[in-house]
């Protein structure tokens, strides 16, 4: 603290010498003094030399740096560590790991990312990279999307769309429609599932054989939450389900919920539940040797593949006066995305 006072002091005294070093130098003409330029600093935190005579200016940036990116690539083992090696090198590795969950909830209407992406799926991911004034590198925005699972004929595309009209930020298709659907396609939480992203071998928890549902491991008391809008028609103790409960929706449809560890507070028949709400903790009640979620859909009182069942039946579309600004958006973005190539790969 002394020595950052007597700094400036100090330079004062050099200065003054200075000048007078060169008032009192008679054979010093007067074109020979040249006026210095001014010491520019770059990196603030940089400490000046001492005994500096010339003007310290210290440059730093306040705007933020915007660019566009592509990153492609082709899971091998997981989304997780595909996004890690494609996006290595443009951006940080928590970055890159947001990506993956921030894909994962553009997609979660579509996709089951803990169940349905395998070895060979292609992703072609449009970023909006910021960097802030202090250097950091973050996503600000996904603009765009593709996602080609090997199992599944057509890729699956999601463009950014802000209407002007002060509307809630959206992802569409190419056709126009919300991605926001009327059903998850997960009944977990999935950023609590540790397998999340790729991984094909789904443990056998020693249930009944030819069962219809999905079983989702996952830690004791994990959330489970309800996959659609709906109304608590069963909660309580049924047979080798355990814990479960039945919520019916809108179209019909029952989705069935067992093993669970116990259920959110207030659970009770006639209950309506929103989708994406927690209805109870993943557990091992029932015909269950070890923790996880059993998980159903039933149509009419049959069980069915909740991967059939849950096949998104659209979203909202893009309002008429909105439409133009859309398709504009949707071309420049497609056109993006089909630029970029997975680099060193065999399409
Ligand atoms: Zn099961």
């Amino acid at each position: 603290m002394r020595q950052a006072r007597i700094r400036p002091f100090s330079y004062a005294i050099v200065a003054t010498l200075g000048l007078v070093a060169i008032w009192l130098t008679p054979a010093l003409e007067k074109k020979q003094v040249f006026p210095m330029p001014p010491v520019v600093v770059t990196e603030p935190g940089l400490e000046p030399a001492d005994f500096l005579l010339s003007p310290l200016v210290v440059k730093a940036s306040n705007s933020e740096l915007v660019d566009t990116l592509a990153i492609v690539g082709v899971i091998h083992s997981s989304l997780y560590n595909a996004l890690n090696e494609s996006g290595v090198g443009v951006l940080p590795a928590a970055a890159r790991h947001k990506l993956a969950w921030s894909l994962a909830d553009i997609f979660e209407y579509k996709v089951d990312m803990s169940r349905d992406l395998s070895q060979g799926d292609k992703f072609h991911i449009l970023v909006e990279r910021l960097q802030r004034p202090n250097g950091a590198i973050i996503v600000n925005k996904i603009l765009g999307a593709r996602l080609a699972l090997s199992n599944s004929h057509d890729p699956l595309e999601a463009i950014h769309f802000d209407p002007p009209g002060g509307g809630s930020t959206q992802y569409y298709d190419a056709s126009g429609t919300s991605l926001r659907a009327a059903f998850l396609r997960a009944p977990v939480a999935f950023r609590r599932i540790s397998s999340i992203f790729g991984s094909r071998k789904h443990p056998i928890f020693g249930e009944w054989r030819n069962h219809t549902g999905t079983d989702y491991a996952a830690p004791m008391g994990t959330p489970v939450r309800a996959i659609g809008d709906g109304v608590v028609i069963f909660v309580g103790r049924n047979g080798g389900y355990g814990n479960m409960i039945d919520i019916r929706h809108r179209n019909g449809m029952v989705s069935r919920y067992g093993h669970m560890r116990n259920f959110a507070a207030g659970m009770r028949p006639g209950m309506r539940v929103a989708m994406g709400s927690t209805i109870g903790f993943v557990g091992m009640t029932g015909w269950a040797t070890g923790p996880h979620l059993h998980f159903e859909i039933r149509v009419g009182g049959v069980a069915h593949d909740p991967k059939l069942a849950l096949q998104s039946k659209g979203g909202e579309p893009i309002p008429p006066s909105e439409r133009a600004l859309f398709q504009r958006m949707r071309n420049q973005t497609l056109a993006s995305l089909s630029e970029a190539h997975v680099p060193n790969a065999t399409e």
